[in-house]
C-alpha cells in the first residue's frame, strides 16, 4: 500500500536493512543470548553498511538521510525478535552518540562520532545512578574542575553496552548545590584508569549487555564537555523525547512482528479437526490486537512526523512510549498464549520475545513518569521549549 511517508528509495533500504538482519543477525539469536552480548563484530559490519550514522553529517561519516530512515532501520531491528540487540544498536546511535553530534565541538566529533559510525567503537549513555534513575536531578556523580581536567566520581547503574563499550556520554554534576542547573554530559572512555564495570544479570534483553559502572577520581580533559556546562540536564530532557520515540517504533514493530509470527502458527497448528485459527475466540483476541497495534503505528509515525518538522513533541512522544510499551507487553502475552505450551519453550521465539517486552515501561522512563509529564502538560497545561535541535533529527 502507498505510504504517505515513505518513498519507493524508503522501501529499498528497508528490503536491504531486512535482508541483513535476516542473513547477519537472526541465526546468530540463539548464540548470542547465550553468550549474554552481541559481539563487536555486528557493530562493524553494521558500520560498513552505513547503518551507524543514518540521521549524521557526511563529513563524520553519516549518511545524512532524513529521519524516515532511522524509523525504518528501528522497525527492522525490532524484527530481530531480541530486544537485547536491538537495544544495543538504538542506544549506541540514538541515545548516546545523538549529542556529540548535535552539540559536540568537532574535536569529539573527529575522536568518538567518527569511531560510533564506522562501527569501531561502541557508544554508552549514562544517566541511571544506583540511587536514581526516574529523578535525574537527583544523581549524585560529580565531575570536579582541576587545571584542563575533570576529575569524576559515582556509580552508573543498569548501563546498556556497559561492559563492553569504549565510551560513554556521562551525565554528572559539575554543580553539586545546583540540582538540574549542575548536571553537565561529558564522554569518558571506559577503559580509563579508575573505570571498573560489573555485568549485571537481566530476566531478559540477555543479547544486551547492562553493567553497573563505577568512576574512581577518574580523569578527562575538559574537552570532552559536551555542549555547555551545567546545561545536560535540559540537553537530556530534550533528548529523552527522541529516545521514547525510539522506542515505541521498536516497540510497535516488535508487536507486529509477534503477531505475524502468532498468525503463521494459527494456521498451522489443529485442534479438535480444524487449524486454531478458526476459533472465534482467538479470532477475536487477534482482531483487537491488529486494531491496537494499526492505531498505535499510526500515532508514532505522526509523532515521527512533527518531530521531523520541527514541533516539540514532549506530549505525543510520553503518550507513545507509554501507550506503545505497555501495548508490548499485553501483545507478547496474548501472542505467547496462542503458542499453547510452545510458546513457554526457548525455541520459539514468541518466548524470549514475552520476556524482554517486559522491561519496555521501565527502560528509559517508566509507565509513571510518562502518565506524570502527560499529566503536567494535559492537567497543568506545562509547556515545553526546544533546548537544541539539528537537522535530519
Ligand atoms: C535493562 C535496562 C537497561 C537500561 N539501560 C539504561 C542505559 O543505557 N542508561 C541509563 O542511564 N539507564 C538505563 N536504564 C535505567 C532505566 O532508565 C531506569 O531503570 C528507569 O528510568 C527507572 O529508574 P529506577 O530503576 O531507578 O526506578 P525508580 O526511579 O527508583 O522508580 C521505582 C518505581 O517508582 C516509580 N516512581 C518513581 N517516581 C515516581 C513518581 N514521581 N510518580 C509515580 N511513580 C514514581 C517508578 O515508576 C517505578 O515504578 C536501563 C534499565 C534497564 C532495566
Amino acid at each position: 500500500m502507498q505510504s504517505q511517508y515513505f518513498t519507493s528509495e524508503h522501501d529499498l533500504f528497508r528490503q536491504s536493512v531486512r535482508q541483513f538482519i535476516e542473513k547477519e543477525v537472526v541465526p546468530n539469536a540463539e548464540t548470542w543470548e547465550t553468550q549474554r552480548q552481541i559481539p563487536i563484530s555486528i557493530f562493524n559490519l553494521m558500520g560498513e553498511m552505513g547503518y551507524l550514522g543514518i540521521n549524521y553529517p557526511e563529513e563524520y561519516g553519516g549518511t545524512n538521510a532524513d529521519f524516515w530512515y532511522s524509523v525504518i532501520f528501528l522497525e527492522e531491528l525490532a524484527r530481530s525478535t531480541m530486544g537485547g540487540f536491538s537495544t544495543a544498536v538504538s542506544v549506541h546511535q540514538y541515545m548516546a552518540v545523538n549529542h556529540i553530534a548535535k552539540i559536540g565541538s568537532p574535536f569529539l566529533k573527529e575522536k568518538y562520532l567518527v569511531p560510533a559510525i564506522n562501527g569501531t567503537k561502541v557508544a554508552s549513555l549514562g544517566i541511571s545512578e544506583p540511587n536514581a534513575g526516574s529523578d535525574v536531578s537527583a544523581i549524585l556523580s560529580t565531575a570536579k574542575r582541576e587545571g584542563d581536567n575533570y576529575i569524576i566520581n559515582g556509580s552508573k547503574n543498569f548501563i546498556s553496552n556497559g561492559t563492553y563499550g569504549d565510551f560513554i556520554t556521562l551525565a554528572c554534576k559539575t554543580n553539586t548545590s545546583a540540582g538540574a542547573n549542575g548536571v553537565s554530559l561529558i564522554v569518558v572512555d571506559l577503559n580509563a584508569e579508575g573505570v571498573s564495570r560489573t555485568k549485571l544479570n537481566k530476566m531478559g534483553w540477555h543479547s544486551s549487555d547492562t553493567a553497573e559502572i563505577r568512576f574512581d577520581n577518574v580523569s578527562v580533559p575538559v574537552q570532552n564537555l559536551i555542549g555547555m556546562e551545567n546545561a545536560g540536564f535540559y540537553y537530556l530532557m530534550e533528548s529523552l523525547q527522541l529516545e521514547r520515540l525510539v522506542a515505541s517504533v521498536m516497540a510497535v514493530s516488535g508487536s507486529a512482528h509477534a503477531l505475524e509470527l502468532t498468525l503463521q502458527y494459527l494456521h498451522e497448528r489443529e485442534a479438535f479437526g480444524r487449524p486454531i485459527a478458526k476459533f472465534q475466540a482467538i479470532r477475536h483476541k487477534i482482531a483487537d490486537l491488529a486494531t491496537e497495534i494499526d492505531i498505535a503505528r499510526e500515532f508514532v509515525y505522526s509523532t515521527c512526523w512533527k518531530h521531523i518538522n520541527g514541533n516539540i513533541v514532549v506530549k505525543e512522544c510520553s503518550m507513545a512510549k507509554l501507550f506503545t510499551s505497555e501495548l508490548s507487553k499485553r501483545a507478547m502475552d496474548t501472542c505467547l498464549q496462542f503458542f499453547g505450551g510452545y510458546g513457554y519453550i526457548e525455541d520459539y521465539p514468541i518466548c524470549r520475545m514475552y520476556r524482554d517486552a517486559r522491561v519496555g515501561t521501565i527502560a528509559g522512563g517508566t509507565s509513571e513518569i510518562m502518565r506524570e509529564i502527560i499529566g503536567k502538560i494535559v492537567v497543568d497545561g506545562a509547556a515545553y521549549k526546544k533546548v537544541y535541535r539539528a537537522e535530519n533529527s
